[in-house]
């Protein structure tokens, strides 16, 4: 009898993806092959492939994600539903004096850390993210200063992995990468090696995720901002914490535009509304920004890798450590789990947890005594 083939190539990515608005743009698909382009926020679909099965949808965050593969894959053990994830500590912590007057969102962790893996050649590159006026731009910098040309939060969902599908393709391995939840799963998705090819190789060297709560659409941002201020001299936009629920944005002459968080989440990407993913959890170390003390971050340790390296900097002077109070923790708990039961429940209420056949792929496969408790 002929085998049939479940197709998981470019089609279904743009059926199951693409057409049912669950892209968040991370780029992974993105310059693998000439026939996917990100356009100014759009993932687009430029020539049609035939390819059975593509990296495309082997590396897509949104598309059939076996969260139990994925966790054994990184730490060795089934996915158990914890809402901050795997993890080893978690820290208060902020830059040392290392480095001077980088323009950094919090803490300016994830620059230093960044900084001092390069510098030691932990990572031969980073990729990360840049930006011309609001447009988030993919970057990968194989020298220390050009990481901190690269510091603070552009609020739009972003390409990042572009840069990463790039500089592999260019022969570059060890890479470190800084993304949102979103694109570090995508990275587990490639460093485990989905369609078990014998030439797929784990190019990082080091994998920092950003705390995440939702992104920006960049296609919307922009026209909702011009005529309020002048875009292309914005030099910083910020999320003060809870209470104040609104968005600043920073003029480069002294101006700050104040908007309430509910006009922003009206731009904020379908996908967004999915995740289950506060806090990066498939990373080497997580960063947000520490609750209460803006200039401070929360850190998050998962691996021996990230241990290493944040232990090392630590001594060397580019960053500082210190316990983090319990009522933070607690709260990061709180708002994680938070963040799971949504995506979940709404996932499961659309039909699209660990569904079977190949007309109805799943958003995301999980145990089903996992999922009743964490939607509970
Ligand atoms: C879309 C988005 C939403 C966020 N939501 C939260 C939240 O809800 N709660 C919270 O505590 N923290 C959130 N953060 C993280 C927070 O804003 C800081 O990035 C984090 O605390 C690290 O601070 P830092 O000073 O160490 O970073 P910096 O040293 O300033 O470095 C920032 C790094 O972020 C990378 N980056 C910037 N924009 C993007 C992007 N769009 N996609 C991928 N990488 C990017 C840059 O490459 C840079 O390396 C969010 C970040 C982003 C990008
Ligand atoms: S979420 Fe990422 S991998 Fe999936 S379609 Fe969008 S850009 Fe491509
Ligand atoms: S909320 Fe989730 S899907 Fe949206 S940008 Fe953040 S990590 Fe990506």
């Amino acid at each position: 009898m002929e085998k049939r083939v479940i197709r998981r190539g470019q089609e279904e990515l743009k059926k199951y993806v693409l057409d049912a608005r669950l892209c968040t743009g991370c780029g992974a698909c993105i310059d693998l092959c000439p026939y996917h382009r990100s356009h100014r926020g759009k993932t687009a679909v430029l020539f049609p492939c035939v390819v059975d099965e593509g990296r495309c949808f082997a590396y897509c965050p949104k598309v059939d994600v076996d969260l139990d593969m994925v966790s054994r894959h990184l730490f060795g053990r089934p996915y158990d539903g914890n809402p901050l994830g795997s993890y080893q500590s978690i820290s208060a912590t902020r830059a040392g004096g290392r480095l001077k007057n980088v323009a950094s969102q919090a803490g300016g962790v994830v620059s230093a850390l960044m900084y001092f893996a390069l510098e030691k050649r932990y990572v031969s590159g980073a990729v990360l993210t840049d930006r011309r006026g609001l447009l988030p731009l993919p970057r990968f910098v194989t020298v220390p200063q050009d990481v901190l040309a690269c510091a603070a939060s552009k609020y739009t969902a972003a390409p990042t992995l572009s840069a990463l599908n790039q500089a592999v393709e260019k022969g570059h391995r060890n890479i470190g990468l800084v993304g949102t939840p979103c694109q570090v799963l995508a990275a587990a998705l490639m460093s485990s090696n989905p369609l078990k090819a014998d030439d797929c190789v784990n190019p990082f060297g080091l994998v920092i995720g950003l705390f995440c709560t939702w992104a920006i659409d960049f296609r919307l941002f922009e026209p909702f901002l011009a005529g309020r201020i002048e875009i292309d001299r914005i030099r910083k936009i910020d999320i003060p914490p809870p209470p104040s629920e609104i968005m600043e944005v920073f003029g480069d002459s002294g101006t700050k535009l104040e908007i309430p968080l509910n006009e922003i989440r009206e731009l904020v990407p379908n996908g967004c509304s999915y995740c289950i993913d506060m806090t990066s959890e498939f990373s080497d170390l997580s960063v947000g920004v520490m609750e209460g003390h803006p200039d401070m971050n929360t850190l998050i340790i998962r691996t021996d890798r990230g241990r290493r390296i944040v232990e090392e900097a630590a001594q060397e002077g580019y960053l500082t450590l210190s316990a983090l109070p319990e009522e933070n923790r607690e709260h990061l708990i709180w708002a994680a789990g938070n963040k799971k039961k949504r995506g979940l429940s709404k996932a499961r209420g659309e039909g699209m947890i660990n569904t079977q056949g190949n007309e109805t792929k799943s958003y995301l496969r999980i145990s089903a005594e996992i999922l009743e408790g964490l939607t509970a």
